[in-house]
Formats: C-alpha cells, sequence, structure tokens
C-alpha cells in the first residue's frame, strides 16, 4: 500500500484534478490525501474570526463568495448530468452548513467545524469524479479514524486499528481517498492537525499501515539544496536522511513541516517529495540513511534575536547556566543557538514574545545585550568527527561576512553560523558556491 497527498494547488481547479486522477490511476493500491482547494482554508479562517466578532452579515457575505469560487467545479469538473447534479449537492450541502451556523452562539466548536469544510468538500468533490468516470474509489472519512488527544498529539494506534478496520471492509477498492488535516480531538469534536496538517495525515497514515511509501506531491520539483529565491544555481537534492529533512524544515526549508517527518521516520517509512506539474522528475526522497554526501544542502532562518548573557560574577560559578536557562523555561520560549565561553553565554531565539520580560529577569543577574534582525544559516550534512575539512568550507565561503555565532558539533548532521540578515543573500550564495561547487573556492 502507498500513501498519496496532494496539496491545496494539486486539487486547486477541475483541470487539475482530472490531472491528479491520471496521475494516481496506475494499477497500483493507495490511500489518497487530499488538502483542501487553494485558499479555502485562509477564507474559512475569516470567516471563523467574523462570526466570533458577531459580523455575520460579513460572515455570510463571505460564504458566497467562496461558494460562487466553486462553481465552476460543478461545470467542468464532471462531463454528465449525474456529475454535474452531485457536484451541486456536495456543494449545497457544505455551504448551507455553513451559513446555517453563522449565528449567535458561535464558538471554537464551531470555528473548528468550519475549518473542516475545505478538506470536506474537495475530497467529495474528486471522489465523484473518480466514480464518474468509472475509477474504482471509495472515500474514507478520516473522521473516523483521525485522532488527538488531551494534549493535541494523533493517536497512532487508534489510527492503526480504526483504519486498519475500513480497509478490510473494501477488499475490492484500489483507490481510497480521504481528508488530510481534520480529526477529532479527545471529546469527540471536529478538530484538526494544525494549519498545514496535511502532510502530517499522510505520514501518520502511512506510518498506521506500515505502507512502502508515502509520496507528497507538490507545485516544486522536490527540496532544493538551497533558496532557489535568493540563490543563482541551486538544484533538486535525489536523496535526503530523515535526520538531515528535520534539520532543514525546522531551520526554514518550507517543504515539510517538522513534526510530520516523526511518524515516519519511527517506521523507517521512506517519504518521496514530488511535482504535480511535472511528475516524472524524479523529486527528493527521504530515507533513514540518506545519500551520505558530505553537504546535502542550505537553510536560513529570518527573524532571529541574538542575546549576549555576561555573568556578573567571578569565573567558574556553576549554576549560571541552570539559572539562564530556568528564565527561558519560565516563559517558555526555545532557544535555537548556543554558544559557551567561561563568562559569558550568546544563544539565540526566534520568538520574541516575552523578549522584554527575558530580558529584565536576565538582568537581575547578568550583563545583557541583544541583536535583533539576525538569520541563522544552517548547512546540513554528514559532518562526523571524524571526517576532517568540513567546517573549513563553511568559513571559508563565508570569509567576507561578519559572523556572530558559530554552532558545530551539536549535532552530526548540522553547522550553523548567525549573522546580521542584511548580509542573508550574499552568505547563501557565497556557502552555496563554497560547499556545492567548491572548485570556485580556494581555502
Ligand atoms: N487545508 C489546511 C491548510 O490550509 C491543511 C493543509 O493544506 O495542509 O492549512
Ligand atoms: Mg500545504
Amino acid at each position: 500500500m502507498k500513501v498519496w497527498k496532494f496539496g491545496g494547488t494539486s486539487v486547486g481547479a477541475p483541470e487539475r484534478m482530472h490531472s491528479i486522477a491520471n496521475l494516481i490511476n496506475d494499477g497500483e493500491k493507495k490511500i489518497v490525501v487530499l488538502s483542501a482547494v487553494s485558499g479555502t482554508t485562509n477564507t474559512l479562517v475569516e470567516i471563523s474570526k467574523l462570526s466570533l466578532k458577531k459580523e455575520f452579515e460579513a460572515a455570510k457575505g463571505k460564504v458566497q463568495e467562496l461558494q460562487n469560487k466553486y462553481l465552476p467545479f460543478v461545470e467542468n469538473l464532471y462531463s454528465t448530468a449525474e456529475g454535474k447534479s452531485k457536484g451541486s449537492s456536495i456543494l449545497e450541502e457544505h455551504f448551507s452548513l455553513l451559513k446555517n451556523h453563522i449565528k449567535e452562539g458561535f464558538s471554537e466548536v464551531e470555528e473548528k467545524l468550519f475549518l473542516a469544510q475545505g478538506e470536506l468538500i474537495s475530497t467529495k468533490l474528486f471522489t465523484s469524479y473518480l466514480q464518474e468516470i468509472k475509477m474504482k474509489a471509495a472515500l474514507l472519512p478520516a473522521l473516523d479514524f483521525m485522532k488527538i488527544d488531551e494534549e493535541n498529539e494523533p493517536i497512532l494506534s487508534f489510527t492503526e486499528t480504526e483504519l486498519g478496520k475500513i480497509i478490510k471492509q473494501h477488499s475490492d477498492i484500489e483507490l481510497f481517498i480521504t481528508q488530510g488535516y481534520i480529526c477529532r480531538n479527545s471529546k469527540g469534536e471536529v478538530d484538526n492537525l494544525q494549519r498545514g496538517g496535511s502532510d502530517f495525515t499522510a505520514t501518520l497514515i502511512g506510518a498506521a499501515l506500515y505502507a512502502d511509501e508515502v509520496q507528497i506531491w507538490t507545485d516544486i520539483d522536490g527540496m532544493h539544496n538551497n533558496d532557489p529565491r535568493v540563490v543563482r544555481r541551486t538544484y533538486p537534492i535525489a536523496e535526503v536522511s530523515f535526520d538531515e529533512a528535520a534539520e532543514l524544515a525546522y531551520f526554514g526549508a518550507k517543504i515539510l513541516h517538522p513534526t510530520c517527518i516523526r511518524p515516519t521516520q519511527e517506521r523507517k517509512i521512506p517519504v518521496r517529495l514530488l511535482n504535480t506539474m511535472a511528475p516524472k522528475e524524479k523529486g527528493t526522497v527521504i530515507t533513514q540513511k540518506g545519500s551520505g554526501n558530505a553537504f546535502t544542502a542550505v537553510a536560513a532562518k529570518d527573524g532571529i534575536t541574538a542575546i549576549k548573557i555576561k555573568s556578573t560574577r567571578m569565573l567558574n560559578a556553576y549554576g549560571f547556566l541552570r539559572r539562564v536557562f530556568e528564565v527561558f523555561e519560565k516563559f517558555k520560549t526555545s532557544v535555537d543557538m548556543i554558544t559557551t565561553s567561561e563568562v559569558a553565554v550568546s544563544l539565540s531565539v526566534d520568538n520574541s514574545k516575552h523578549l522584554d520580560a527575558i530580558l529584565t529577569e536576565l538582568s537581575t543577574f547578568a550583563i545583557v545585550e541583544v541583536d535583533h534582525d539576525q538569520t541563522i544559516v544552517c548547512v546540513v550534512g554528514n559532518f562526523t568527527a571524524e571526517q576532517p575539512g568540513m567546517a573549513i568550507k563553511v568559513f571559508a565561503a563565508l570569509k567576507e561576512i561578519p559572523v556572530r555565532m558559530i554552532s558545530y558539533g551539536g549535532s552530526e548532521n548540522n553547522i550553523s553560523v548567525l549573522i546580521d540578515s542584511k548580509y542573508k543573500n550574499e552568505a547563501l550564495n557565497a556557502v552555496n558556491e563554497g560547499v556545492f561547487f567548491a572548485e570556485n573556492i580556494s581555502v
């Protein structure tokens, strides 16, 4: 069994749905996870916000606008009168649900119900199209087998048993279509796996079924070795390990959310990233072992604040780091990079919500300096201690750039530097040339 997931742009128009119907029709049994049609979830968020503020007329206006956007689906997705009437009744059902709930008493429970409508609509439209063209497809309601606990953590064992049962009941079916993102919570209400959560649904299903592979279909050709928007020469990476992919996702590569890699990593199920617009391209595969290449990719994370904390007490003061970290713990602010010397510690945070309070508290026992608008440039690869010459390539490439912090040795997969964001583009291009096109640089 394979699990394929298509994002919002891949189902964003009737013609796009036609092409993915073609793609999935390859004779292999699979579960197809769909996002909402692109833009839909954002609009549902707006409608919910208006309803929570009791701006009911404005909310209803937006529902109508959204409904109008779906009219081309009825017209162009189906070719038979029967198909078109099925399409209309799907839209009617979901849009009247939205309209009927916009009234006094609208709460967060309704909000979550609203956010689920995008995936419910896209999967129903798509499944009825597959049935119109006589493909053996069945719709599996994600609300029957996707569940989160009190801590909002998905319950994989629940998916394993429930989905297993449902699939057994449909032994004649080749294509199962289901909703990404949506689930039930511990109270049994409709809930979700957070924005962008459809990838997570796909990896959870893949893990639950011990699938052969999870494929994530988007509109770019896999993971690039560097940010193509700012870097001159980039290329798609053929293979990357789970650990590397997690570092890249965390440090800015937008392609996959770090938490969504976990279920497949634990069960060693490869995840392949592919492009719906260029389905013959190889894309990127995330595996347990990765490519083993020295350098894999570079990612950057902006909006970082650097904090230097100098002990006001003498050298060798033990307990200093503990006091520092207790402050960050108290304000639930996680630290990304850290470097220490005997008398001072520098660290970086990406969440500056509680920064003022943190600084006030640190100042009671240390001298504190802050730099805003910093960027972490994170070079990902395989940097085992036995392998010499890796770090120097990175730093030689950066020889013209003022570096604020360096982190090396924390994990075998990551060399990170912190720089002022104004040097970001220059730094990314320099590292790119230095590590991937090494003949261009002299150490
Ligand atoms: N439709 C949801 C969102 O826009 C989930 C997803 O697309 O992954 O966040
Ligand atoms: Mg998405």
